[in-house]
């Protein structure tokens, strides 16, 4: 395993703000290249923004001419300018600022565009030298106080680049939306065996990543993709990891395999992991020195006025390790399955949550989150088996979360997923073992982006003894739009007809499922 050393802790913490905040270059500390000359565009990566709230958005883009081998940049800081206006020709404009980007981040770039707003569409671009990115589109959240009629989002999961094409993504930026929720596999960091694991449509160009140097690479080619670019440049997006950014079911300081990786080694591959996160996302916080590691920010609460509030969850980086597991995540329980200090979000992040779906003048809150939610029991072998790696691993603490909505925002919350690549629809109870006692909010799985599905047979085998299901399928690669209202939250599940085609693929809605507010439960619509 290699490293390519940390390149972060020789930034000094003004050089940070500096550069992810966009303030003046006047007192810059070091020297910084005013006129870089470009053999091709260094914007091969795109534009994105993200984190907004409703005075600001973080605006991202990367220099990368050679975006496959390292981004081909100096090693020097570059200035880059960028501009925010009010209409899509870029002429009304109303920030004018430039920034440098940095080779200790990969010349990305974070600038949060401030004094924004509330509920006002923006447009921005880059450039650098005679060099101009693509121009993206983002929309501020309406002010905390107003009521809005409607919130209109998507989201989506699991994009494995070898598996399938992004075509979802195409449909997602014609979709008109506020906002694009990602939750985790925005990567993968291993290679598929088409032998084991089926048909693929294109390879990654080196094998499983360790090092900074291959995670960026790997970052690079799956946003080379235009689909995947198309969406980024036309609205915002909450983003947040699951396993794959870092290593198969990692939990906090553990990796999949301790017999392949030391906690050494293990620690230095998820410094990389983090870092090259950071440098290609919309993020708004940055990692900081935590606990002899860094820690990244990603939970965090995203209003939409008083109709809804996003409650984004990160489940990898402050869980205990999955137990009772010898290989597979689907196992026999076990005793240690139990334990009440069990975590999954870690102490901190489950208070945060916890207090913050306090109702809010009767809104909705949208908890969005990585692995399956609700209890699902598989009953295909001698005595019932659940899947480790999801919540069904950390039962103790699921039912706090449980708990704390039925006494605090019943009907009025739904509770988002990814990880297992199907489309599954599940009441959550008050009590587990009593379905026939009150809902107490819906989850709403969501099917992967591309990434193929090996769990279908065996769920399906068990869906007979699992009632608390409504609906489940597949079959189907897509995603899930969503549009927030007063009264109801309505999902359409998106099917593509094949992930294998690259243009001529279709989507279409498969089926749509209501939550009307105060009555909880998942109606067929
Ligand atoms: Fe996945
Ligand atoms: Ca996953």
């Amino acid at each position: 395993m290699t490293s390519d050393g940390f390149d972060l802790r020789r930034l000094t913490r003004r050089q940070f703000v500096m550069a992810t905040a966009g303030l003046s270059l006047a007192h810059w500390p070091r020297q910084v290249s005013s006129q870089p000359r470009f053999q091709t565009n260094p914007f091969s990566l795109g534009v994105a923004s993200g984190a907004p709230s409703s005075t600001s958005l973080v605006l991202w883009t990367r220099l990368a001419p050679s975006p496959l081998e390292g981004g081909g940049m100096p090693p020097e800081d570059v200035r880059v300018r960028y501009r925010v206006a009010t209409d899509a020709r870029m002429s009304h404009v109303v920030i004018d600022e430039t920034v440098a980007a940095m080779p200790e981040l990969a010349h990305s770039l974070h600038p949060i565009a401030v004094g924004l707003k509330p509920a006002t569409d923006y447009w921005y671009q880059f450039s650098a030298g005679n060099e101009e990115s693509p121009i993206g589109h983002s929309r501020t959240l309406p002010a905390p106080s107003s009521r809005p009629a409607r919130v209109d989002f998507a989201y989506t999961s699991c994009q494995h680049y070898e598996q399938g094409y992004y075509l979802p993504y195409r449909f997602m930026a014609e979709d008109d939306l506020d906002l694009i929720v990602h939750l985790g596999d925005y990567i993968y960091e291993n290679k598929t065996s088409p032998l084991a694991e089926g048909r693929i449509v294109r390879q990654h160009d080196s094998d499983e990543v360790f090092s900074l140097a291959g995670y960026r690479n790997r970052y690079a080619l799956y946003k080379s993709d235009p689909h995947l670019q198309s969406a980024h440049a036309a609205c915002a997006w909450l983003t947040s990891w699951d396993d794959h950014e870092v290593n198969n079911n990692w939990a906090s300081a553990y990796p999949q395999d301790p017999h392949r990786q030391t906690p050494t080694e293990f620690l230095v591959r998820k410094l990389a992991a983090i870092q090259a996160y950071y440098e290609h996302m919309p993020l708004r916080h940055f990692p900081v020195a935590a606990g002899g590691g860094l820690d990244l920010r990603l939970y965090g609460r995203y209003p939409f006025g008083s109709l809804a509030q996003f409650h984004l969850l990160d489940t990898r980086q402050y869980r205990s390790d999955q137990v009772c597991t010898t290989g597979d995540y689907i196992n026999l329980d076990c005793t240690e399955r139990h334990a009440p200090e069990r975590t999954m979000l870690g102490t901190r992040q489950r208070e945060w949550l916890v207090s913050g779906l306090e109702p809010f003048a009767g809104g909705w809150n949208v908890i969005a989150q990585q692995v399956w939610f609700g209890r699902y029991t598989f009953t295909g072998g001698s005595a019932p088996e659940h899947n480790r790696d999801a919540w069904d691993g950390y039962p103790q603490e699921r039912q706090r979360v449980v708990d704390a909505v039925a006494s605090r925002a019943p009907g009025s919350s739904v509770v988002l997923a990814g990880d297992w690549h199907n489309f599954c629809v599940r009441d959550i109870h008050e009590n587990p073992d009593v379905p026939e006692g009150g809902v107490v909010m819906t989850e709403l799985a969501g099917t992967s982006l591309s990434s193929r599905t090996s769990r279908t047979a065996q769920i399906q085998a068990s869906l007979a003894d699992n009632p608390q299901v409504r609906f489940f399928d597949g079959d189907h690669r897509g995603y899930v739009r969503c549009r927030i209202e007063r009264d109801v939250f309505r999902a359409d599940l998106q099917f593509l007809s094949s992930p294998f085609t690259p243009v001529d693929a279709t989507m279409r809605t498969g089926a749509s499922f209501v939550v009307e507010r105060g009555r909880p439960g998942a109606l067929r619509a």
